[in-house]
């Protein structure tokens, strides 16, 4: 669908993947004019298939746009899109075990021009692709890297939207995190390098001995994860304690050492809930727990998949039935 200042958003069309014809100055090729989401389409038991929390998507989405400064894209419009292409391509949602129909929805500037100001021309598409578990290792804890040289989102900045531009300046530190070994980076806060953010793509929680949860809060520099909400939703419908603070990363070393602190997992769109075992970049490595998945993220994740794949009832109405 693409979106001009005069006739707006139109030329929707659905149909197979083609290239794309870009002129070497197009903007979005050299300012990064771009954002994108991620979100699911999951088989159900009776053979029909449903979104998970579109209208989130969409909101954030906007979000993204206005921080961008680009064309708005009507709610409406993202979800009747990601809904029509689902559709269209019913028979490549898996139906094996924790598979799914990964859709990416992106828009970007494609104004044929080098100057650095807003773009007033968009194409918006959606992408989907059939995935199975986003980790290799399955449904083991993963080891993460404590990026100390490089950090992802400045106040500010763009770290609480979605756009390529973050991804891209956060490679490098996956690369580094790879090189060590660890499965993930963690990165921490611009100002202070203390607070324990979010991963590259997944935001994160900590468990302790007595029971309680917490999260980063949303402070600006990290991404509003859809996962991460609906977490701590079910985290409280199952009457645990749930808080939305700070949590330094000197301070997770300490308790996981003292075992105060008893579990902690990532969580996204994409790997959905899964346990963090090992920390390494700091002057020594620590080790959360056993070092194996923990009883808390497997009961969030249960409870979590089984309202996605419609295993269980849906009491926040979170399913977008599509057939
Ligand atoms: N943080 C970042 C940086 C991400 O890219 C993602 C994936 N969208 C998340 C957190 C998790 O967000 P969600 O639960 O909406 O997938």
């Amino acid at each position: 669908m693409r979106y001009t200042p005069d006739r707006g958003w139109h030329d929707a069309k659905i149909g197979p993947r083609t290239g794309l014809d870009m002129h070497p100055a197009t903007k979005t090729l050299h300012y990064a004019i771009e954002i994108f989401e991620g979100l699911k389409a999951y088989r159900l038991p009776d053979g029909g298939a449903t979104l998970f929390r579109p209208d989130a998507n969409a909101r954030r989405f906007q979000s993204s746009a206005e921080r961008l400064a680009m064309a708005p894209l009507p709610e409406q419009l993202f979800v009747e899109s990601v809904r029509a292409l689902v559709r269209a391509d019913r028979d490549w949602i898996p139906s094996a075990e924790g598979a799914s129909l990964y859709i990416r929805p992106f828009m970007f500037g494609v104004d044929a021009d080098l100057v650095p100001d807003p773009a007033s021309e968009y194409l918006y598409c959606v992408l989907a692709n059939p995935v199975a578990s986003y980790f290799k290792s399955g449904d083991k804890a993963v080891t993460l890297w404590v990026s100390d040289t490089y950090t992802r989102a400045a106040p500010g900045g763009t770290g609480a939207v979605k756009c390529g531009g973050n991804y891209a300046a956060a490679l490098v530190a996956q690369a580094e995190g790879k090189r060590q070994g660890c499965d993930q980076v963690v990165f921490l806060d611009a100002v202070e390098r203390r607070w324990v953010e979010e991963l590259g793509g997944m935001n994160v929680f900590f468990v302790f001995e007595d029971g309680s949860l917490q999260t980063p809060p949303l402070t600006g520099t990290i991404l509003p994860g859809i996962t991460r909400d609906s977490l701590i939703t079910l985290a409280r419908g199952m009457g645990l304690t749930v808080r939305e603070e700070r949590y330094g990363i000197d301070e997770w070393q300490a308790d996981a050492r003292s075992g105060r602190l008893v579990e902690a997992f990532a969580c996204g769109t994409a790997a959905v809930v899964t346990s963090i075992g090992e920390v390494k970049g700091r002057e020594q490595a620590f080790t959360i727990g056993d070092g194996g998945p923990g009883p808390v993220a497997a009961r969030l994740k249960s409870a979590l998949t089984d309202i996605q794949f419609g295993r269980a009832p849906d009491p926040h109405g979170w399913l977008d039935r599509l057939f």
